[in-house]
């Protein structure tokens, strides 16, 4: 695995002179550590200093990063300032987030933009191998699929985004929005925070790209892309066992210590203006406004850490802050109060969770926000289980925190209401409410992010997944290996491969050349022959009964051996739970509200208390999964009142199969069109000659066109007709 964002997860700094390496900060370096340590992939990114600063230095902080499994791209002075504090966040940044007015189009800063994911591009694309996966991350990298794509066609690509995808009538103003959705749409999979930025993107891609989709998979193009949420979680756990340390304990009776006693509300963020600081600052100022019965009864704790601090519009809004938090200060505050307790600095991390645990109300209310950790994070430090979280629902975070307390941030007055409401909130309901939080958050850690859009990947057919024409050097091959086995068996479905589909079940009857070659075939004392078909016992020992061939009915719940009688296949066993369970499960994870029960014979996935909108957009893409599954298992799948139900059915050809592969034979052929055939193929042992009737993907190694080319392929290998 190839991870490549803009940093990586360790910085370079420099101090007299010499180089050292520590590890970066923030929620992506974080999330996907485990991921990048657990595998012996490279990640691909800028070590933090500028060439310039690096000059002569450059080959020994590539050895040291390897070190790392680091690969560095090494940026200058001014790609820095063009590309990353340019384009992606004067430009992507503030149009993401909704704030038009804060956008800048520059050209020069696009070129930037464009050069660099190319050299991010050209250095992944060096570190990969063709069977690697590559997971590209967020805004700063969105040309860097395609570009990858170029290099390597064969490799699959996942692309997330870590900020919100705006609405199509935002995006549109981007004057490289064309440039932009044909660079993400390089991937095979475009992930997501949220099932709103999915639909977003999507409508971008129809509006103007001119592609549809069907329940997030992009149609047209050459390669299938799929679009689809993936909330990013938080490492629970860490947060959990750290806020029960007694060293954070004793930090929590300091904090309460120091504000005598008061209700604590607590607001963390990076000094950004799309956090909604001031606004939040307006609120409580109201809120002490019309509440005198709260006045000295309650701090707030205003943590902002530093960012960005060389741009323009960060600094000017640290000023504004810094003002508002000295009016209200001055305006409320007595001799021994202080109504906000103000810090503008980063803090350890024991500290930042001891201010989680002490804090009684989190104020989380950004004015946009692609997730929102800091939400996450406060719920999981709530020791005593009693913490009221007043949440924007313009974060992200809110789609999965619906117990919550929510508000519009623009709606200060609103805000004000909520903050009176959150410190009067019964036990009861703060308790009950956080509980229910709580388990979604350590139901979704980041660890299961990553692991859910890895599997998501892994299951992308890459275009390695289409079967290669029978012809050729591989046609001559295999009937040599044919001729020269001692032992063989044929597994050959019926329709659509034998004979093409006729207008009625009735008209396919085999026709003499049919029945010759079959005869031939099974003539050959070396040969096994099975016709593995869906149809019934009757129509298959009419037409081909006479012949010495096995024959397999109802996909292979009835099994008739060379001169024996028909039988019903083995008990059917529940093994095929085992199939479906962990996919109904993987949907439900992703869909908040949505269960999945158990019952002796059937499995069924509850979506009545799920979000509505992450149903409509979930529901067709488990019907589809499910769909091609239980095909190849048999199963019945009902899609009833807010359940799907799946129940066991009838065998499938690969079981039917698999008493004829135990035999060991030198040479295994089969060859099926369609879904049911599948199966087969996935029962036989490698090295199986397996060919796909038709076009369309396979497991199968080999295509050929249809039942014609198959009857000259069997009559070739029975030897009724020699090569011109
Ligand atoms: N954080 C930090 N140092 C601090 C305070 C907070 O590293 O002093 C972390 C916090 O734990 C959280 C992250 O900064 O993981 C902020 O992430 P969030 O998604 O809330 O906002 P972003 O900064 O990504 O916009």
């Amino acid at each position: 695995m190839i991870i490549v964002s803009n940093r990586l997860p360790v910085t370079a700094k420099q101090e007299e002179g010499s180089i050292h390496f520590v590890p970066s900060v923030g929620g992506l370096a974080t999330g996907l550590r485990s991921v990048h340590a657990s595998g012996e992939g490279a990640w691909v990114g800028w070590p933090g200093i500028a060439a310039e600063a690096l000059r002569g230095t450059e080959a020994a902080v590539r050895r040291d990063l390897a070190g790392h499994n680091c690969v560095p791209v090494f940026l200058s002075d001014r790609d820095v300032r063009d590309y990353y504090g340019g384009f992606s966040n004067r430009a992507i940044w503030p149009l993401f987030h909704y704030f038009t007015q804060h956008a800048a189009y520059d050209r020069s800063h696009w070129e930037a933009y464009r050069r660099v994911n190319e050299r991010f591009a050209a250095t992944a694309a060096e570190v990969a191998r063709p069977e690697d996966a590559i997971w590209v991350h967020d805004y700063h990298l969105m040309l860097v699929p395609a570009l990858i794509r170029d290099r390597l066609p064969e490799v699959r690509i996942g692309f997330f985004l870590h900020i919100p995808f705006p609405s199509y009538e935002v995006f549109r103003l981007l004057p490289w929005r064309q440039e932009i959705l044909d660079g993400l749409l390089g991937a095979d999979l475009v992930g997501f925070h949220t099932y709103d930025y999915v639909g977003h993107f999507l409508d971008a891609v129809h509006a103007i790209l001119g592609r549809g989709n069907v329940s997030g998979n992009v149609e047209g193009g050459e390669r299938a892309v799929r679009a689809e949420a993936f909330p990013m979680g938080i490492d629970y756990v860490r947060f959990r066992t750290a806020a029960e340390a007694p060293a954070v304990q004793r930090e929590v009776e300091r904090i309460k210590g120091h504000v005598g006693g008061r209700k604590v509300i607590l607001s963390v963020d990076r000094l950004d203006y799309t956090k909604g600081v001031l606004e939040r600052l307006e609120a409580f100022d109201l809120f002490l406004t019309e509440n005198p019965a709260w006045r000295e009864r309650v701090t707030l704790i205003l943590l902002l850490v530093p960012s960005r601090t060389r741009v323009e519009e960060y600094r000017d809004l640290k000023r504004q802050i810094d003002e508002r938090v000295g009016r209200i200060n001055g305006r409320h505050g007595s001799v021994g109060w202080i109504p906000i307790g103000y810090l503008y600095r980063s803090v350890p991390f024991e500290r930042l969770v001891a201010l989680y645990r002490a804090a009684d109300v989190a104020l989380v209310t950004p004015l946009r926000d692609g997730m929102n950790l800091v939400a996450k994070e406060y719920v999981a430090s709530q020791v005593e289980g009693d913490g009221v979280l007043v949440l924007s629902e313009f974060a992200g975070a809110a789609q999965e925190l619906g117990e919550a307390l929510l508000v519009n941030p623009n709606d200060v007055p609103g805000m004000a209401r909520a903050i009176r409401e959150a410190l009067e909130m019964p036990k009861r309901e703060r308790g009950e409410r956080l509980r229910r939080m709580a388990e979604r958050v350590r139901g979704h850690t980041v660890d299961g992010w990553a692991a859910d859009f890895l599997a998501e990947l892994a299951s992308r057919d890459g275009p390695d997944r289409a079967p290669q024409p029978l012809a050729g050097d591989d046609l001559e091959r295999l009937v040599a290996e044919y001729a020269a086995a001692e032992t063989r068996l044929l597994l050959l479905d019926y329709d659509g491969t034998l004979v093409p589909f006729a207008p009625t079940p009735g008209a396919a009857k085999p026709d003499r050349a049919l029945r010759t070659v079959l005869a031939r075939l099974a003539g050959d004392p070396r040969n096994e022959v099975a016709i593995v078909s869906g149809r019934d016992r009757e129509t298959l020992a009419a037409w081909l009964g006479d012949l010495d061939v096995a024959l397999v009915a109802e996909h292979g719940a009835w099994v008739r051996e060379r001169g024996g009688a028909w039988r019903a296949t083995v008990a059917r066993d529940a093994a095929w739970k085992e199939r479906v369970r962990p996919i109904l499960e993987r949907y439900a994870r992703r869909t908040p509200g949505a269960i999945v029960e158990e019952k002796a014979f059937s499995l069924t996935w509850h979506f009545r208390r799920a979000e509505p909108y992450a149903s409509r957009l979930r529901v067709p893409k488990l019907l589809g999964a499910l769909r091609d599954l239980a095909a190849h298992l048999d199963l019945h799948v009902l899609a009833g009142d807010h359940v799907i139900e799946i129940k066991a059915g009838a065998f499938h050809k690969g079981q039917a199969a698999a008493q004829w592969v135990e035999r060991e034979f030198r040479f295994i052929l089969a060859a099926g069109d369609d879904r049911t055939d599948e199966d087969l193929f996935g029962a036989l042992p490698a090295g199986s000659c397996t060919i796909k009737v038709g076009g369309g993907r396979s497991r199968a190694t080999y295509r050929l066109p249809g039942p014609r080319e198959v009857r000259a392929l069997l009559a070739r290998l029975a030897g009724g007709r020699r090569r011109r």
